[in-house]
């Protein structure tokens, strides 16, 4: 069995859409990717990419692009908003290669995408911008790949999508230039803020010129499902006011963010019907507090065209299930517990968390890395995960 020739849509060009292209293509498809937007890449955003991506990224023969616009923070830091005492820190660079094997970085969404799309081009894929798809009925193609995001149209269509509810979460995100910020309010670490019912993550990105922020409050006011519903900055540094120091200073100087809601979507049955498979997003939406749903999705492109190309229609695509949804399940949950974790009450709770962590951190910082082994030491190019 063999995918050489075989005809496939992929239906969405972000992070899944254009791995899924690119691992098809190589492995000899003719593949055309239909994007809704009239150009590639999204302004204003950060990813991060842990070492189970690198893999994808590095089998992809992209390795050496990616590295080249990422940035590889010395540490992913726990600390107090109030304080900005630390709570824990997990060491990352040096730390990161020597335990996973492959290294824990961060990007511009754009350069990614960028590195990712000049990828698929070079294997051969034909990306078409401007298509917006309103059914899959009207593609024409021996394999569809849904690769159309959070709000799939195909989810609704061939899955029996069931309508997302609002976890009663909003996340504002947005950039701020390094030179609005003094020297010392920037390290090169991905930064969590914890405080009672709100948290705010930083890191650096482009060799340290900008920095990226997500900042998430627990409220009842329902925002929309969107990425790019612009907010004040005077509503965010209000949601976050109490906050200490460092925290003050970084939303201080936010000019411009965008907000939106976060959403828990119903777990899906399947992820397959006769020809048609969803990978990314659009199969297993997640909240965004354990970084790893583009992971996830270059972790389905991976396999989703090995699969194939080893067993064809049905049999590859339903392998391609069976591997990948027990892993991508675990780690929603995973996300979503984390938001509990880090918006812990004050109280005993909290103090007895904190202290916990910190303890294991300062005493056993290698039994904190250990809890993320199932994940960062995954590695589904060669099925170990
Ligand atoms: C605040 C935030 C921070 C995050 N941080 C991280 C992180 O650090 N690390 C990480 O791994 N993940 C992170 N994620 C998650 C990550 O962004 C997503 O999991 C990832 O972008 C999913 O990729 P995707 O290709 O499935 O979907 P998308 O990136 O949404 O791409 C879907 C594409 O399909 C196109 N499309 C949709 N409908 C149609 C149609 N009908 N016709 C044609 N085209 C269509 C869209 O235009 C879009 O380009 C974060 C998410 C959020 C919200």
């Amino acid at each position: 069995m063999s995918i050489k020739g075989v005809d496939i849509t992929v239906l969405g060009g972000g992070i899944a859409g254009l791995a899924a292209a690119t691992a098809l293509a190589q492995r000899g498809a003719i593949v055309t990717v239909l994007e809704q937007a009239t150009e590639l890449g999204e302004v204003g955003a950060g990813l991060q990419i842990g070492p189970n991506g690198v893999a994808v990224l590095e089998a992809l023969g992209l390795r050496d692009a990616a590295e080249a616009v990422a940035n590889v923070p010395e540490a992913i830091e726990l600390r107090d908003m109030a304080s900005g005492r630390e709570v824990a820190r997990l060491q990352m660079g040096q730390a990161a290669m020597q335990r996973w094997g492959r290294p824990y970085w961060q990007f511009h969404r754009a350069d990614l995408l960028s590195v990712l799309a000049d990828g698929a081009r070079a294997a051969g894929v034909d990306i078409r911008l401007g298509q917006k798809v309103e059914t899959v009925e009207d593609i024409d193609a021996s394999v569809v790949i849904a690769a159309d995001g959070v709000r799939s149209a195909v989810r609704a269509e061939v899955f029996n999508g069931q309508p997302a509810s609002f976890t009663g979460q909003v996340a504002w995100r947005g950039i701020i230039p390094a030179e609005k910020l003094t020297k010392g309010a920037v390290k090169n670490t991905a930064t969590v803020y914890m405080a009672p019912g709100r948290h705010l993550v930083t890191y650096p990105m482009r060799g340290g010129s900008v920095i990226n922020f997500v900042a998430v409050e627990e409220r009842n006011a329902w925002a929309d499902e969107g990425w790019n519903i612009p907010d004040t900055s005077e509503n965010l540094r209000r949601a976050f006011a109490g906050a200490g120091r460092d925290v003050q200073t970084i939303l201080n100087a936010v000019d411009e963010t965008f907000l939106w809601g976060l959403f828990n979507h119903p777990y899906l049955p399947e992820w397959t019907k006769g020809n048609i498979a969803m990978v990314g997003d659009a199969c297993h939406p997640m909240l965004p507090f354990l970084a790893q749903g583009a992971v996830m999705a270059l972790e389905d492109a991976w396999v989703l065209a090995r699969e194939l190309d080893r067993s064809g229609v049905p049999d590859g695509l339903l392998a391609y299930e069976r591997i990948c949804k027990p892993r991508a399940t675990r780690v929603q949950k995973a996300a979503a517990s984390n938001a509990t974790a880090y918006h812990l009450s004050s109280g005993p709770v909290r103090l007895v968390a904190h202290t916990g962590l910190r303890a294991i951190s300062r005493l056993v910082p290698s039994a904190l890395l250990g809890r993320f082994d199932w994940l960062y030491g995954g590695d589904v190019t060669t099925l170990d995960v």
